[in-house]
């Protein structure tokens, strides 16, 4: 393999990345160009491009680890390890019945790992409690997506379209800090005359590009949403022809939006009038336009309803299912699309099919040649699913997550996992889950094993392997082949990912996310295809179904083939300020920084850029409390206390701080964060709780 070109795709973002790798002869790994691939024809953020050093880190795991009478963590060999975990699940199983046993898996596991870890929870432990980190990524626009369209795919058009639509409205994404090569479509959206409203709280480095920006009080989008639409019935620019030809519900989604006039918008929101009116003007007068959401609008515990506010806005004036225009979901991790559409979330079975219709267990059951009945139901979400940890579900095998920096309410899930009887995870680090496991067991990583990602665009891509991974670490299929042999399934349970993607093509057949015409060979030479692509009939097997690159342009997936309008009106956050808490917070993202950090806050480079969590505050916020740029301000709220240096901005409102929440520690910012669901979608609210703000003498420790 050395010296050899393996053309790949990033192990981070949904925006999937295209790159090249060399192995070097010190053991290294080189990232080139890859130029090749659309979607960013070259450019890489730093996460990307350092990528590698993850690979070769000094606190690589090489070994699995069990947990000692001496309660440390110790070496094992690996048939120790896969035993334990075999007694531990199983024993669980045997004295408290199935769903005692939990699933938790990753929006960065492949399409081949999603796939096989539902089928092992379902087959192999029988049990319904299995969900996945993606959960808390992009389940309200999926549910709304559902609601409006009868599919959710994140995108239904190319990346590519957008320079050629006439506006785009962005909301809640920081994408320059995100997924800093995407920011290049919007760029050549405005030299070819289009423009981009940015919607964020804050004046974010995505916002400072914007043509206009709308900096709503976090959690009130909802009624922005409403306001916008209110204005576009009041104007008369309803495209009443599509409404009439491609729609249903219509009226009682406009009685709901004439409810929000401006002016009660304006006092909810904190967005002026005239901005309100200048943002229906920049988005209605051009032909074709698109909203794009991120994780804004859908972190909240009315992210469905906030996100089906957008569409409603989309379908009244005619952009959706029409060329360069619509509503998308900007898909945040690596694998979060096809993460949800293959079987470890609580609902669902391989092909975006649903675990309670009766069709969709028959036709999945006989691929996987077990009797329909003994499939388990839905379980809980990912949330409800951590917080039954040391009660209902006393067993945990956990893949490709890292919740105790990562779920909300860090502080109660840690304490949830160190209750459990039994957990184990399967990591290439020891992350701060990790640390808390009975037993560890080290994997490969990205570059290591073959496997496929669907990108936010829906777009399937073949990673490919490019070079050996170290003695001692197993893939995670390998891992679960052992555990179901030692749990007696022996059966079923490939380890070459091919013949895993084999096996989801026929799983997935018919289903709305259909793979079957998709093949590695495929994959190979198209740089990717897009689903649904399904497997032609014989008479056409010669004309290879081209995939599915932009969706509901002559239908939409619904029954009647028209959009739904769905009648939202606005509601407050589940905790609004008050005199205790009398401050907003809001998390998100750091450019140098990826979710829980457990691998980039192992890459030196990365952790010079962004060494650990600040406070984001404005100036007037500051000299109330009396802190200087740099000092530490501890940020409380009802369920915990976190300390980081302040950053002192006017890019923020006064009435709101941000956190990143990349850090564990003192500074972890999801110890603040409300674990308020959504009642559909199940996501929390991650997006906005109620905090104070109080001055501290000590020294801050973070990490
Ligand atoms: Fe990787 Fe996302 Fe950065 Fe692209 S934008 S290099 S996919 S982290």
């Amino acid at each position: 393999m050395q010296n050899t070109v393996t053309p790949t795709h990033c192990p981070y973002c949904a925006l999937q990345c295209g790159m090249n790798l060399t192995p070097a002869a010190d053991g290294t790994v080189e990232v080139s160009e890859r130029t090749d691939f659309p979607v960013n024809r070259g450019a890489l953020c730093g996460k990307g491009r350092t990528a590698p050093a993850v690979l070769s880190s000094r606190v690589r795991l090489t070994s699995p680890l069990v947990r000692s009478d001496k309660g440390t963590l110790v070496p094992a060999t690996w048939d120790e390890a896969l035993d334990r975990i075999a007694g531990g699940l199983g024993r669980t199983r045997a004295e408290h019945g199935p769903d005692a046993v939990g699933v938790f898996g990753g929006g960065g596991l492949t399409n081949e790992k999603a796939y096989t870890l539902g089928k092992f929870a379902r087959v192999v432990l029988g049990t319904s409690q299995i969900d996945y980190n993606g959960r808390f990524c992009m389940s309200s626009a999926a549910a709304a997506g559902m609601k409006a369209f009868g599919l959710d795919r994140g995108l239904p058009f190319p990346l590519e379209d957008i320079p050629r639509t006439g506006c785009v409205i962005l909301v809640g994404s920081n994408l320059a800090e995100t997924m800093p090569p995407s920011l290049r479509f919007f760029t050549e959206l405005k030299e070819n005359g289009g423009t981009l409203i940015v919607v964020d709280p804050r004046r974010t480095r995505t916002a400072e590009q914007a043509d206009l920006h709308l900096a709503p009080r976090p959690g009130t989008d909802l009624a922005l949403a409403l306001g916008l639409l209110h204005l576009v019935v009041a104007e008369g620019r309803v495209d009443e022809e599509y409404v009439a030809g491609r729609t249903a519900g219509w009226e009682d989604a406009r009685a709901a939006a004439m409810a929000h006039w401006p002016e009660y918008v304006e006092r909810i929101t904190g967005v002026p009038v005239p901005q309100l009116r200048e943002a229906v003007r920049l988005f209605c007068e051009p032909e074709h336009a698109m909203v794009l959401t991120a994780r804004g609008p859908e972190q909240q515990s009315k992210g469905t309803d906030t996100v089906g506010a957008w569409i409603n806005l989309c379908l009244a004036t005619g952009q959706a299912g029409r060329p360069l225009s619509g509503y998308g979901c900007l898909t945040g991790q690596g694998n979060g699309q096809g993460g949800r559409e293959h079987g470890q979330k609580a609902d669902q079975l391989p092909g975006y099919r649903k675990l309670d219709d009766p069709a969709a267990r028959r036709h999945v059951a006989e691929v996987w040649g077990v009797d329909p009945d003994s499939l388990p139901g839905p379980g809980r979400s990912a949330y409800e699913l951590l917080d039954a940890l040391g009660t209902d579900i006393r067993s945990l095998l956990l893949m490709g997550s890292n919740p105790v920096v990562s779920a909300p309410h860090a502080a109660h899930v840690e304490e949830r996992l160190k209750s459990l009887d039994f957990l184990a995870v399967c990591d290439v680090v020891l992350s701060e889950t990790a640390a808390l496991a009975d037993v560890v067991l080290p994997v490969t990583q990205w570059a290591e094993e073959t496997g496929t990602t669907t990108s936010l665009e829906g777009r399937v891509l073949l990673r490919r392997r490019a070079i050996t991974p170290p003695d001692g670490v197993r893939s995670d299929l390998e891992v679960l082949r052992e555990l179901a042999d030692r749990l007696g399934v022996e059966k079923g349970f490939p380890t070459d990912p091919e013949e895993v993607f084999e096996e989801l093509r026929r799983a997935s057949a018919g289903g709305p996310a259909d793979y079957s015409g998709i093949t590695y060979r495929r994959l190979a030479e198209e740089n990717g295809v897009f689903w649904p692509c399904p497997q032609l009939p014989p008479q056409e097997a010669e004309e290879a179904h081209p995939g599915t690159p932009r969706l509901f342009l002559d239908r939409f997936a619904t029954p009647d083939g028209r959009a739904r309008f769905v009648p939202v009106s606005h509601r407050p956050t589940a905790e609004e300020p008050d005199a205790e808490y009398p401050v907003l917070l809001t998390t998100g993202r750091v450019v140098a920084q990826y979710q829980s950090g457990a691998q980039t806050r192992r890459v030196d480079e990365l952790n010079a850029a962004a060494p650990g969590p600040f406070v984001e505050l404005h100036p007037r916020l500051a000299a109330r409390l009396g802190a200087a740029e740099g000092d530490p301000v501890a940020v409380v709220s009802r369920r915990g206390r976190a300390v980081a240096p302040a950053r002192i901005t006017t890019a923020i409102r006064p009435d709101t701080v941000f956190m990143p929440f990349h850090w564990p520690g003192e500074g972890r910012a999801n110890t603040l964060t409300n674990p308020a669901l959504d009642p559909t979608s199940r996501m929390p609210e991650f997006k906005t709780c109620a905090v104070r703000l109080e001055p501290v003498t000590a020294p801050v420790k973070n990490s």
